[in-house]
């Protein structure tokens, strides 16, 4: 089934008016009829079933039936700090870290960032990546988007911190497993279900961290965590980095 997040302003009592470009995507490209059924979603971690009512490129409609929380999306607030990439290997790292259910990610330029983004490339790069996160969020079932923020310096992105349980660096010259990290850094579960964990990951770029960017790190009480002993690419560190944390959170 076919799924679409919606902004609260298209939805309507019982019924829920789709975007231009999303009729377009129901008539034109996926040839949906009244009567098919889609999921709604509204952004919040709730997903509703819908029977589609009326269908044109330039407008659809459709029936709103009962809403539920996704079950797909993780309660763990994981924000994943990382390093600026070159071209694709930024956007398949959006896409894939969507997938594993990160809720927010901040590109920072580091100071071995081979790529340099400056004011009016980052507002495309940043709209584009919104566009992927989006796109894997509803192809992989999410209840929300993670919100991908516009490229930070390395102070702003350690201000992070200051909202998280627990920050964590990911550091290849670093012996300390991620699992054995995280068991002292967050109480044991079952953590109080209203609370979930906030956790922020840093993933440094092709190059890797600096030392002073690990030394500032650690000075807002970064852990650094080894994400075992071979050099991952860091989109591959970003993804495997992701994935471990949430399975290791039984997320
Ligand atoms: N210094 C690396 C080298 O010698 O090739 C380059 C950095 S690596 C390509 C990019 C990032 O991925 C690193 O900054 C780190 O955050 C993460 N990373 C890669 N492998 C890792 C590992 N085994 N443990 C922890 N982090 C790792």
């Amino acid at each position: 089934m076919h799924r679409f997040f919606v902004s609260p302003d298209q939805i309507e009592g019982a019924r829920v008016v789709l975007s231009a470009p999303q009729a377009h995507q129901v008539a034109r490209v996926l040839r949906l009829r009244p009567g098919d059924p889609i999921g709604i979603l509204d952004g919040s971690g709730a997903e509703c079933a819908a029977v589609l009512e009326a269908v044109s490129p330039a407008r659809a409609v459709a029936r709103l039936q009962e809403w539920h929380l996704c079950p797909a999306e993780p309660r763990t607030h994981l924000a994943l700090g990382l390093g600026l990439l070159k071209g694709e290997k930024m956007e398949w790292a959006i896409q894939k870290v969507t997938e594993v259910g990160a809720s927010r990610i901040l590109p920072v330029a580091c100071a071995r960032s081979v790529v340099r983004l400056e004011e009016e490339r980052a507002a495309g790069k940043v709209r584009r990546w919104q566009q992927i996160a989006q796109e894997a969020a509803e192809q992989c079932r999410r209840g929300r988007v993670p919100q991908v923020a516009a490229p930070l310096s390395w102070p702003a992105l350690l201000d992070h911190a200051a909202g998280a349980d627990v920050t964590l660096l990911a550091d290849e010259q670093e012996a300390t497993p991620l699992a054995e990290a995280l068991r002292t850094a967050l109480p044991p579960r079952p953590r109080d279900p209203t609370q979930p964990a906030r956790v922020l990951l840093l993933i440094g770029p092709e190059g890797g961290f600096t030392p002073e960017e690990t030394t500032a790190a650690r000075a807002v009480g970064a852990i650094p965590v080894s994400l075992g002993p071979r050099i991952l690419r860091a989109e591959t560190a970003a993804v495997v980095g992701a994935a471990l944390l949430l399975h290791l959170l039984e997320e």
